[in-house]
């Protein structure tokens, strides 16, 4: 079977591309209770872009801080009910921020035509009911959250996506502007994480012609941007490293995310670790699978002087490490990508336990 992947319905993608959404969403602000959701990262409050939003007096918005915890099912449950409580079901979900914000948009979204807690529906295709109408504006580059089918949370069992094609955004404006406040280390911690889908997606059986022809773009647009002359934090560089942010999320769209990816949530469930830095943290050890792609890393980081924490599993009990690892083992799609058909009989959990005692 090959995959039959939905894509973003409209993409709008420019500087100032932002001060576009008031006519995007008039012509759905009629549907449902006539008011638009806007999440956005509590980063923006009281900033510039606040007093962009083209919020009408209806609107309800929700500054929400991205830094305490990744997405939760409670979290998006809590949204959901507190709306549909004081006002109904809005026209529309508008998300502005990072990855975080954009799965919150899209899960929220989902979850105010599907009865229940939003753990009911972690998983593949097991939403019911088309969501309502969203919007993703990325102010942050490299988890491609903004295009792909689904929307990570952490529940009370397990950190996995709300997936179906009704995960996708309606609508995407891509305005590179929105992204040149971030700070240098997350702006490398993310951008590598559209590196490593790259790595992943190209590194594995899956690859094919048409997740290379976008992993071997992002590549490229990586190199300028952390790498070569010019590299840095410019108006040009963050064009291109939102457009790679994209490309990388449809490239392991139609592949896979490998090795990397899945003791970087092992590292997240178990120890919290924020999905970008802890790919970084674990891509620096896994020299035996992805060997070119980790001398290019190393003179990134270096460029750039970002420095990664090393001997972490000191620290780390048994307990912890035997934890992580079968959270790791438990992302077959990831180890099959990454070895093969027959990966489980090549890796066990010990050898999983074996990398993280490496960090
Ligand atoms: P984030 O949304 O967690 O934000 C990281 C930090 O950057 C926060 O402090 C935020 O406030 C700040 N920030 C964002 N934009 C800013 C700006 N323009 N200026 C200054 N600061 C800004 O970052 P992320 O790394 O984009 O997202 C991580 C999340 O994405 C995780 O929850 C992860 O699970 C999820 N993720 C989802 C997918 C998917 O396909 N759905 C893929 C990868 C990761
Ligand atoms: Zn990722």
């Amino acid at each position: 079977m090959h995959k039959n992947f939905k894509n973003i319905e409209k993409v709008v993608f420019g500087r100032g591309s932002f001060d576009q959404m008031d006519s995007i969403l008039s012509e759905k602000r009629p549907e449902n209770c006539n008011f638009f959701l806007f999440v956005v990262d509590n980063y923006f409050k009281g900033k510039p872009l606040e007093s962009r939003i083209p919020i009408k007096p209806e609107d309800t918005i929700m500054f929400i801080d991205v830094d305490v915890h990744e997405p939760t099912t409670e979290q998006i449950d809590s949204i959901r009910d507190s709306v549909l409580q004081s006002k109904g079901i809005p026209s529309g979900v508008v998300g502005i921020g990072g990855g975080s914000i954009m799965d919150i948009a899209k899960a929220v979204s989902l979850m105010f035509t599907n009865e229940g807690s939003s753990t009911k529906y972690q998983g593949l295709n097991l939403i019911k009911n088309p969501g309502i109408y969203h919007l993703g504006v990325p102010t942050i580059s490299g988890t491609g959250a903004e295009c792909s089918m689904t929307a990570v949370l952490t529940g009370p069992e397990k950190k996995l996506g709300l997936k179906c094609d009704w995960t996708v955004f309606n609508q995407v404006i891509l305005d590179p502007d929105l992204t040149e406040t971030v700070p240098v280390d997350w702006w490398f911690y993310t951008g590598m994480d559209t590196y490593i889908h790259c790595i992943e997606s190209e590194n594995g059986i899956l690859n094919n012609a048409f997740s290379h022809a976008y992993a071997e773009e992002v590549l490229r647009l990586c190199k300028d941007v952390f790498l070569n002359e010019g590299s840095g934090q410019s108006p040009e560089n963050n064009e291109k490293l939102m457009v790679a942010s994209l490309m990388g999320g449809l490239s392991l769209t139609y592949s896979e995310v490998g090795v990397c990816h899945a003791l970087s949530y092992g590292l997240s469930k178990i120890l919290k670790m924020r999905h970008c830095y802890a790919n970084c943290v674990a891509f620096q050890h896994l020299a035996e699978f992805y060997g070119d792609g980790l001398k290019e890393f190393n003179k990134m980081l270096e460029h750039h002087q970002i420095v990664l924490p090393q001997n972490l599993s000191k620290d780390w009990t048994e307990q912890q490490i035997t934890d992580m690892a079968k959270v790791a083992y438990n992302l077959p799609h990831m180890w099959n990508h990454a070895l093969g058909a027959d990966w489980k009989d090549k890796f066990t959990v010990d050898d999983i336990e074996a990398l993280y005692r490496r960090f």
